[in-house]
């Protein structure tokens, strides 16, 4: 240990003991990951910390024309953690579709769409057919009973075949887009993740919250008709001799190239044979490979346009990320996302986070609604054209959290959906000044906060209503996000974030990991932030002026914090319609007041004073400008 490091271990210890972390709720999975050393208490992965993992093979054919996906696959599952397992839990996402499943009100199944369930035609354990009596299934899980349990440090062999009738008429982050265009994703039986923390993760899909999945290499097949475009996530293995050479040439030319190549048109799309077979009974095998991802998805259509770019990613490498867009023509502003999703990836690669795009390929799916998934996401057609930026980069994002850095959705849905909100704002304003998210959430989330049945940040999102779902997991989280970069200060706050990422990449930290990173990297001790903004029942944004004293030339305004929030102060001075001083104070200043005098020493008369701005949330705006003769 160096000794500046040491100097901050002991600044750290010191701040703990001023503000004491009794008051943070441990919970007793992370109890025992600290006991097992598997994570640290300062927010670092432990030195036992271990994660699971799988290898898929899995070879797929879409009946595009009756809507059945048919799959069989080799899953080999490696057992890092020290316990034997008896039992591998095994997600039968589709399950959500079966008559009388548990869903969430806010994603209603259309009845036609309802099925019996995925249709497991054989389960193989090591080469060796699985007694029916070993499986069980329950919600949308299959729990697969072992004859021998799986040792730590070993590996198993599953092999499952599979087929289930693709929703047609419902769209919950996949579905049926058009007749021939599909987003196929939540389609193959993935194993859930067994953790140091909770152990199985045994929590069925209700539709709502969203997922959490370990780090695996996918080689996947896909079969198709003929005339079919598949864009998938991963590397397309066997592209070129799918493509005729016209349009291979274009989309490696693209690959290479800064410059947007429509490397599929209306005019290719009337001609026809852009692929090498025709004919409706022939097929195509297209393969794909992606390594350490956290799941595999892919769109395929017969009639959709293709451009295709790409951006250096890495200025020291020269890596390349290639970007594409499959939509359809009649998709309004669509023809502009693939100049928004190169600007994104720049971004995201330049400055915030400003790590380069961990991915090599990234391709936007005209879909529905706004889905990511490792290299592909599905984004929906929007009349607005801000919203088309917002629902692209914020997609595009995601591939920090929960990508890279692999969290759980399904409980911590506020951990990556803030950070991917907060990460491209910038960019967002840039590309359409219309867009502006941290003024027009704040607007939002000072009407909004402190709802009665608004429960804290904090709770699973499992456990979430429609109703609080989008407003915590995207709005407060979004405004908790800019406050602390307000109270840590652009640099500090961002070298936490890059400490985050880099301790967390390719694994699976908790909140507590997050919020300790923030803890020991910033050298202060936030308790008193993630209790408030985190762990605290709802609460009101309001802070207002209620004095102002003038002695001499000191001016001494009076602020108190009527609500149940610390917000930063920032109280502007102005002369007329100039502005003279702008005085920023922190808001641990809250921490032992409610009420705190801001003093300032007049150069020039001051005619009004302004407290916070549109960045900051406030209830009640109406005490938050004093007047001065
Ligand atoms: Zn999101």
């Amino acid at each position: 240990m160096k000794t500046t490091s040491l100097l901050s271990v002991f600044i750290f210890l010191i701040s703990i003991t001023g503000y004491s972390q009794d008051n943070f709720i441990v919970p007793k999975g992370n109890e025992k990951a600290y006991d097992k050393q598997t994570r640290a208490r300062d927010g670092n992965p432990g030195k036992n910390y271990w994660q699971n993992r799988s290898d898929y093979f899995i070879n797929t054919t879409v009946d595009v024309e009756n809507k059945i996906i048919t799959g069989e696959e080799r899953i080999v599952y490696y057992n890092n953690s020290p316990d034997s397992l008896k039992t591998i839990v095994v997600r039968l996402y589709q399950d959500l579709f079966k008559k009388g499943a548990n869903r969430n009100s806010m994603v209603p199944v259309d009845p036609r769409d309802v099925h019996d369930g995925v249709n497991i035609k054989s389960v193989l354990v090591n080469n060796i057919q699985l007694e029916d009596k070993l499986l069980k299934r329950q919600g949308t899980l299959m729990f697969v009973r072992l004859n021998k349990p799986l040792a730590p440090g070993n590996n198993t062999e599953l092999r499952i075949t599979w087929d289930f009738s693709f929703p047609q008429h419902t769209l919950i982050r996949m579905g049926t887009i058009d007749s021939t265009s599909l987003f196929v994703a939540q389609w193959y039986p993935q194993i859930a993740v067994y953790d140091d923390v909770y152990g199985w993760d045994t929590r069925s899909y209700n539709g709502m919250a969203e997922f959490y999945n370990d780090f695996a290499n996918f080689e996947v097949e896909i079969t198709v008709p003929a005339s079919f475009m598949v864009w998938a996530t991963g590397e397309p293995l066997n592209i070129k001799d799918i493509l005729q050479p016209e349009y291979y040439n274009r989309y490696a030319k693209a690959s290479l190239s800064d410059e947007i190549v429509h490397v599929i048109t209306a005019g290719d799309l009337v001609k026809g044979n852009i692929t090498n077979l025709t004919g409706a009974s022939k097929t195509n095998t297209w393969k794909y490979k992606a390594s350490n991802v956290s799941d595999f998805a892919f769109g395929i259509s017969d009639h959709y346009l293709w451009d295709v770019t790409s951006v250096e990613v890495d200025k020291s490498t020269k890596r390349r990320t290639v970007v594409g867009v499959a939509y359809n023509e009649k998709s309004v502003h669509y023809d502009k996302v693939c100049e928004v999703s190169r600007e994104t990836v720049k971004s995201l690669s330049e400055e915030m986070p400003g790590i380069p795009y961990p991915f090599p390929y990234l391709t936007v799916y005209n879909g529905d609604f706004g889905m990511e998934y490792p290299m592909i996401t599905n984004v929906g057609t929007e009349e607005d054209y801000a919203m088309t930026v917002y629902a692209n980069s914020h997609e595009i994002a995601h591939a920090y959290f929960p990508f890279l850095v692999g969290t759980n959705e399904t409980k911590n849905g506020w951990l990556d959906e803030g950070l991917v909100v907060y990460m491209p704002e910038k960019v967002q304003t840039r590309i359409t000044p219309d867009l502006y998210i941290p003024k027009q959430n704040t607007s939002a989330f000072s009407v909004y906060a402190g709802m009665e049945d608004e429960p804290a940040l904090i709770t699973p999102t499992h456990y979430l209503d429609p109703k609080v779902y989008f407003y915590l997991n995207y709005a407060k989280t979004e405004q908790a996000l800019r406050m602390l970069e307000i109270e840590l200060g652009e640099d500090v706050f961002k070298k936490c974030l890059l400490a985050f990422i880099d301790r967390w990449k390719y694994k699976h930290p908790t909140p507590l990991d997050y919020f300790n990173t923030f803890n020991e990297v910033s050298q202060q001790n936030l308790n008193w932030f993630w209790q408030a903004w985190y762990y605290q029942m709802g609460g009101i944004p309001d802070l207002a002026i209620t004095g102002v004293e003038k002695t001499g030339n000191r001016l001494s305004v009076t602020v108190e914090n009527s609500g149940d929030l610390p917000l930063p102060v920032v109280l502007s001075f102005y002369n007329n319609d100039t502005l003279i001083k702008t005085i920023t104070e922190p808001a641990a200043g809250w921490l032992n007041t409610k009420k705190r005098i801001i003093s300032y020493d007049l150069t020039v008369p001051v005619t009004l004073i302004r407290l916070s701005n549109d960045i900051i949330p406030d209830a009640n705006r109406k005490d938050n400008e004093v007047l001065q003769e």
